[in-house]
């Protein structure tokens, strides 16, 4: 019987064909939970309604049991739990701690520098929009963003049971963040945190792109009171150009090394070996 000591996760979105990064992490989650004698989850994280689609969960789900990758049912899906993500975010404004945010994507565009091609991350939020601290906390609006206020030059550390600790100062590395979106949907980082406790998640395995989401999501797990599991992030891989895998969805999905004729095994040869200890 697996144990709950050790509880981790899958937690693909099905935005697209899973790659050999993807193999990487998950594969790891899987071996880690194994070696740890725990539960693994499976999440389909499709909370994004452009860019979700039933063939990419289909496809994620034969890809990852096809690399031999075992988990514990029931799938959890994030869009059948709206209710649950909408109460921790009520909770947020009720505290003041969440603020409604009008600026438009123009607007932001503006006041903001590209984001860092590599991290896939957001630019620090110029905070237009930001209540002066001590105001009475704001009603409910529909239709708007609502973001967290960040402790400005708060230093965020953790133990990253891969890369050592990580330290990320609030303000500077990130700003106040998305937390409910004006159409209706909680953020990544919002279901996320919640998902993660409510699921009694242990350890967080996933690519070192999503490191300061983590410094973000410890900082919702606090406001929100919810305990912060272990973290092991995932190098990410690069192809001999120095591409991040990620970024090439075309030759590199495991389907295609699978139609190509490729075995498990051969995949699974194709990426890093080292599961920590
Ligand atoms: N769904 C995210 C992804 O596929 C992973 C999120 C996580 O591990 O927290 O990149």
């Amino acid at each position: 019987m697996p144990n709950d000591d050790y509880r981790g996760r899958l937690a693909p979105s099905p935005t697209g064909l899973l790659h050999l990064g993807h193999a990487a992490t998950f594969w790891t989650a899987y071996q880690r939970a194994k070696r740890h004698g725990g539960t693994l989850l499976f999440r389909n994280e499709d909370l994004d309604p452009q860019r979700s689609k039933q063939e990419y969960v289909d496809a994620m789900i034969e890809d990852l049991a096809w690399l031999g990758i075992e988990w514990t049912p029931p799938i959890v899906v994030q869009s059948e739990r709206i209710a649950l993500y909408r109460a921790a975010f009520e909770r947020l404004v009720a505290t003041g701690l969440a603020y409604a945010c009008t600026c438009s994507r123009k607007d932001l565009a503006q006041m903001m520098q590209a984001p860092h091609e590599d991290t896939d991350d957001e630019p620090v939020y110029s905070g237009r929009c930001r209540p002066a601290p001590g105001s009475t906390p704001q009603s409910l609006q529909p239709g708007v963003n609502y973001r967290l206020r960040v402790p400005d030059g708060e230093s965020i550390s953790f133990p990253d049971g891969n890369l050592g600790t990580q330290t990320f100062v609030a303000g500077r590395d990130f700003g106040d963040f998305l937390i409910w979106r004006k159409d209706g949907l909680p953020s990544y980082q919002l279901a996320c945190v919640v998902d993660d406790a409510d699921m009694r998640i242990t350890e967080v395995v996933r690519g070192a792109d999503l490191l300061k989401s983590t410094a973000r999501q410890i900082l919702l797990q606090r406001a929100l009171d919810l305990p912060t599991p272990a973290y092991f992030h995932m190098q990410l891989l690069r192809d001999e150009q120095g591409v991040r895998l990620a970024k090439r969805h075309d030759a590199l999905a495991i389907r295609t090394l699978r139609q190509q004729g490729l075995t498990p095994a051969e995949v699974l040869r194709m990426i890093p070996s080292n599961i920590g200890s």
